[in-house]
C-alpha cells in the first residue's frame, strides 16, 4: 500500500479529542500523528485536508443491508453492499443474516462466507447471526430453542466467520449456546426478549455482554396488579456494568431520551451506534420493490415502511433506512457531551466490545482506516474514506 500523508486536519481521537493537524500512513498502518510541518517520506502521496475533521472509519455490528441490497441475499448483493459503505464513512461491518441460520441454508451460508473473504472495501471481521435462538419474532427472525448440535452446524458452514450471535435469554436452553459462544469466540448479544430479571441475569453471567437494538422488540414485563411496576430485561441490562447496550439512532426507533438515560446508566464507554439498516437506506426518498412480497416507502428522516395500500400492515415499519453518517449525526445533536465521547459509540466502543484492537483508533499501529468529513448545517457527510490505507470513496 502507497504511503500517504494527510495535512491540514484535525485528528479527532475518540474519547481524547484532537490530537494532532497531520496523518501518515504506512504499510496500511497509522505510522504517525503530528503537526502540519510533516515533511512526507520517499515518494509518499500528499493530500491536503482543507481543515476538515479526520475520525476513525465507523463500525456498523448490526446492519441487514443497504440501498436495494440484502446481504444474505446472496454472494453479489454482499458485495455490492461493500462497495457503498466507504460514501457514509463505514469502514467495519458486521454483516447481519436473520432468515438463513437453518440447515436448508447451509450452502448459502458457506457462499456467502466465501464472498466474504474476497472484499476489499470494506473491513468484513464476521457475521452476525440474528437468531435463530430468539424468544420473540420481528423482522422475520427465527425462533428456535437452544440447539448447540445445529449451532455448530452454522459455525462451521461459515468457516469460523462469526462475529457475533443475537439470542434470548427467555428461550428455552439457551444458556449452553452462550457457553459454546463464549469458547468459539462469536460475542453474544442480547435481543428480541421479554426475559425476567433472573433469566438476564443468568444469561449475563454465561457470558452474554451486549444488547443489541436495545428496548427494540424488549417488551415491558405485564404489570402483575395495580401500583406496581414489574423490572425485566431492560432494567436487569441497564443496572450490571458487564453489558454494553446499542441503539438504532434514527429518532424513530427509540426516542433519544432512552439514548440519554442509557449514557447515564452506563458512561459513554459503553453505549454504541448501530443503524440495523435494511433495503431502503441511504436512497433518496421513493417507493422501492423488495424480495420479501411487498413494496416499501422510503422517506427522508424515517424508518422504511410497508407500503400496501389495503393491507393490515400498510404503513408499519419494515426496518431501519439509517445510515451511519446519519446516525453519528443524531448523535452530536441529541447528547450533551464532549464531541469525542459521542465519537466513541460509532468507532472504539464497538471495536472494544468485539476485541478488534486495532480498530476504532487514531494512533500508531491503528489500521488505517479512516474518514475526512465535511459538516454542512451539523449534518456530517464523508469527503474521503479510507480502508487499509487505500482510498474507497471520494466525494
Ligand atoms: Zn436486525
Amino acid at each position: 500500500m502507497g504511503d500517504l500523508l494527510i495535512r491540514n486536519v484535525r485528528v479527532m481521537q475518540p474519547g481524547d479529542g484532537v490530537v494532532g493537524n497531520s496523518l501518515r500512513v504506512a504499510g496500511g498502518k497509522i505510522e504517525a500523528i503530528g503537526c502540519n510541518d510533516d515533511e512526507p517520506s520517499g515518494d509518499a502521496k500528499v493530500i491536503d485536508g482543507g481543515g476538515r475533521l479526520l475520525t476513525p472509519g465507523l463500525i456498523d455490528i448490526h446492519t441487514h443491508g443497504l440501498q436495494k441490497f440484502l446481504y444474505e441475499a446472496g454472494p453479489d448483493p454482499l458485495k455490492d453492499c461493500s462497495r457503498l459503505l466507504g460514501q457514509y464513512g463505514t469502514t467495519t461491518v458486521l454483516p447481519t443474516l436473520y432468515t438463513v441460520m437453518n440447515r436448508p441454508s447451509l450452502a448459502k451460508l458457506k457462499s456467502l462466507a466465501d464472498a466474504m473473504a474476497s472484499v476489499k472495501d470494506v473491513c468484513f471481521p464476521g457475521f452476525h447471526l440474528e437468531g435463530p435462538f430468539l424468544a420473540l419474532p420481528g423482522a422475520g427472525a427465527e425462533t428456535i430453542p437452544g440447539d448447540v448440535g445445529l449451532l455448530k452446524e452454522l459455525l462451521d458452514a461459515t468457516s469460523g466467520r462469526v462475529t457475533a450471535m443475537s439470542i434470548s435469554p427467555d428461550t428455552p436452553n439457551i444458556l449452553p449456546v452462550i457457553e459454546c459462544l463464549r469458547r468459539e469466540g462469536v460475542a453474544p448479544f442480547i435481543t428480541h426478549t421479554q426475559a425476567t430479571v433472573e433469566q438476564t441475569t443468568a444469561a449475563i453471567d454465561a457470558g452474554a455482554q451486549h444488547a443489541t437494538h436495545f428496548y427494540n422488540v424488549f417488551p415491558p414485563p405485564k404489570v402483575p396488579e395495580p401500583g406496581v411496576h414489574p423490572a425485566g430485561a431492560i432494567e436487569a441490562i441497564l443496572a450490571d456494568p458487564r453489558c454494553f447496550v446499542d441503539f438504532i439512532c434514527d429518532g424513530v426507533h427509540v426516542h433519544p431520551i432512552v439514548i440519554r438515560a442509557a449514557v447515564a446508566a452506563k458512561g459513554w464507554q459503553g453505549v454504541i451506534l448501530i443503524t440495523d439498516s435494511n433495503i431502503g437506506a441511504g436512497i433518496p426518498s421513493g417507493r422501492y420493490d423488495t424480495p420479501w412480497g411487498f413494496s416499501v416507502k422510503v422517506a427522508a428522516g424515517d424508518a422504511t415502511r410497508i407500503d400496501a395500500p389495503g393491507h393490515k400492515n400498510h404503513g408499519l415499519l419494515a426496518g431501519s433506512a439509517l445510515t451511519m453518517d446519519v446516525g453519528m449525526s443524531n448523535l452530536l445533536h441529541w447528547l450533551d457531551l464532549p464531541a469525542e465521547q459521542v465519537w466513541a459509540m460509532g468507532t472504539v466502543n464497538p471495536a472494544r466490545l468485539l476485541g478488534l484492537e486495532n480498530k476504532g483508533n487514531l494512533c500508531c499501529g491503528a489500521d488505517a482506516d479512516f474518514v475526512l468529513w465535511d459538516e454542512e448545517d451539523g449534518q456530517l457527510q464523508a469527503s474521503r474514506t479510507w480502508v487499509g490505507g487505500r482510498c474507497v470513496f471520494q466525494r
